[in-house]
């Protein structure tokens, strides 16, 4: 086949600004042979990375942090432009997260990672020093969703090359420029070109990373690739991380601040048009706010103002893309069908272009709906009441999902107990989806929201193996517990363990004396 026809014949993503519809690059997915060639260059560049030491590593951390403070109008300018969210919407959530989170690293990196002592409890073990050390895994494939599309694939990265380890970035087919602009600074601070790449493609570029010599996979995306991801890792035993979709219920306690709680619902629901992982997709308020709540939470969802995001005065941005108003189409319809009040929008806004979707408040749902069941993904705010907060957490629960949830009280001890007997990763009292910007916190999901951690302590120990070196401080020394056993051997050990476990002093000194012969020279 000539080069012109295999160009031809080869897969093929597209960068689209989903405000305008306008094609901004097209790329050629790249090939198997190219994904691996990538995961091979990774692996061999890797170990004089790890080599340089966390101290060298942070240093290139505080440069990438430095260009991209620099950079961030022009980088918030890229995001909206691929991804739609309001250019403030992307300074805040994806460079502000991506800033902060090389934040942490710098400042925690080096204490986390470092070689930890171990003391021994084990009286038996107590001639043994022991340290645990943390390695990189090697090579981290990350593969990333297209709503976030530059603070999630930068918090995963910068753990993952502060602890040593090469990446192989694939992003999301929609959002491969803001990638690329990720790599640049990365690479313009200081990290060498193999040990952060990016390979660009749709989900069968993705499935080929899995497929190649990568030790470990960060995954964020939807359940059903989770589960395809989780599958085909398993086959393997390549460990991942899965940070999967959610339906995060809010709880509106009757003691709730009604005009502070609806504003939260409002953005909480309709921040990034409702594609956030964390948004407020599922709201339940105390029937003696109900009414009052609904009316607040529809007056407010109409005076937000959809357009393009790079229009300062915009606050909700364009859909990304067909598909996902296709969704929430079919959620909203099956909502009316059974009788939902629509409060607010309710449609699409075909005037200001193919994808955009009108801020929506429906009310007096229930579980019966898909709405409450499946992720929407979109700027939707469904509502229902409750009348005793037992019956709040049942609803909240009553779900396959477990990622964030939230609960809106006057009263913070109320609000932290409801908190804890929620099924979820995170629960915030009083605010919603902004924990993604608390570097420090841990991020992830239970259920079917996922497996393992990014974000903070958590995140980076995903990034490293744990190693146990043990050293004995005898070495002259026969073991006690080697060969030489015999009855008296064991009347030995039992005092022994007397000695460390028996209730009351006495029989401890007896288990003290009459262990005190093991000590003797060992026969074999
Ligand atoms: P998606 O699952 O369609 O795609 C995610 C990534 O996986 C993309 O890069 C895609 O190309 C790739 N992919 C697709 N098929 C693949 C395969 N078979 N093997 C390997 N890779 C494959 O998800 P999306 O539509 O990009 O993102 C939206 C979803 O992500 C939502 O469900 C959202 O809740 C979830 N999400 C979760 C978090 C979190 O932290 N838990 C954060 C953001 C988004």
């Amino acid at each position: 086949m000539s080069t012109d026809l295999q160009i031809a014949a080869a897969r093929k993503v597209c960068s689209v600004n989903p405000a305008t519809g306008e094609t901004l690059r097209e790329f050629a997915c790249a090939t198997d042979v190219d994904v691996c060639g990538a995961v091979n260059l990774a692996q061999a560049a890797q170990p004089a990375w790890s080599r340089l030491g966390v101290s060298k590593r942070i240093d290139i951390l505080r440069e990438f942090q430095r260009l991209l403070h620099e950079k961030k109008s022009e980088v918030a300018r890229l995001i909206t432009c691929e991804a739609g969210k309001p250019c403030v919407e992307a300074l805040l959530t994806e460079v502000l997260v991506a800033l902060d989170a090389a934040r942490f690293c710098i400042q925690n990196a080096y204490r986390i990672l470092r070689e930890e002592p171990v003391p021994h409890g084990n009286l038996a073990m107590k001639t043994k020093s022991g340290s645990i050390f943390r390695e990189p895994y090697g090579v981290i494939g990350i593969i990333s969703p297209w709503n976030y599309p530059f603070s999630i694939p930068a918090t995963e990265s910068l753990s993952a090359l502060v602890a040593g380890n090469a990446v192989v970035l694939k992003p999301s087919e929609f959002t491969s420029l803001t990638a690329l602009k990720l790599a640049s600074l990365l690479h313009e601070a200081g990290v060498p070109q193999d040990v952060f790449q990016v390979i660009v493609g749709d989900g069968a570029v993705g499935a080929a990373l899995l497929n190649a010599k990568i030790d470990k996979l960060v995954f964020t995306g939807s359940v059903p690739t989770g589960k395809r991801i989780a599958q085909a890792a398993a086959g393997r035993l390549l460990p991942v991380v899965l940070e999967l979709g959610g339906k995060d219920p809010m709880l509106v306690l009757d003691d709730a601040d009604l005009e502070v709680a609806s504003s939260g619902a409002v953005w909480g629901a309709f921040v990034n048009a409702g594609q956030a992982c964390l948004s407020v997709e599922r709201c339940y308020v105390h029937r003696s706010l109900y009414e009052a709540f609904v009316e607040a939470c529809a007056r407010k969802a109409k005076q937000l103002r959809v357009g393009d995001g790079s229009d300062s005065e915009t606050d909700i941005g364009p859909l990304i893309h067909e598909r996902q108003l296709h969704d929430i189409d079919v959620h909203v319809e099956d909502a009316k069908a059974r009788g939902v009040r629509v409060l607010a929008g309710g449609h699409r806004l075909n005037d200001l272009g193919s994808n955009f979707y009108a801020p929506t408040v429906l009310a007096d749902v229930t579980h019966e709906m898909v709405i409450m069941r499946e992720e929407t993904f979109g700027p939707v705010l469904p509502l229902m009441a409750f009348d005793t907060d037992d019956e709040a957490i049942r609803l909240a629960n009553d779900s396959e999902y477990g990622l964030g949830a939230s609960v809106w009280t006057r009263d913070r001890a109320r609000g932290e107990a409801v908190a804890r007997r929620m099924h979820a990763g995170t629960v915030m009292v009083n605010d919603a989806v902004s924990c993604f910007g608390i570097s420090e916190a841990p991020h992830g999901g239970v259920q079917a929201s996922g497996v393992g951690r990014t974000h903070g302590r958590f995140g980076l120990e995903e990034m490293v193996r744990s190693k146990y070196i043990d050293s004995d401080r005898l070495p002259g020394m026969k073991k006690v517990w080697w060969y030489g056993y015999g009855a008296g051997f064991a009347r030995q050990m039992e005092g022994f363990l007397d000695l460390q476990f028996a209730r009351g002093w006495g029989r401890r000194v007896k288990g003290a004396l009459s262990s005190a012969g093991v000590l003797r020279k060992r026969k074999l």
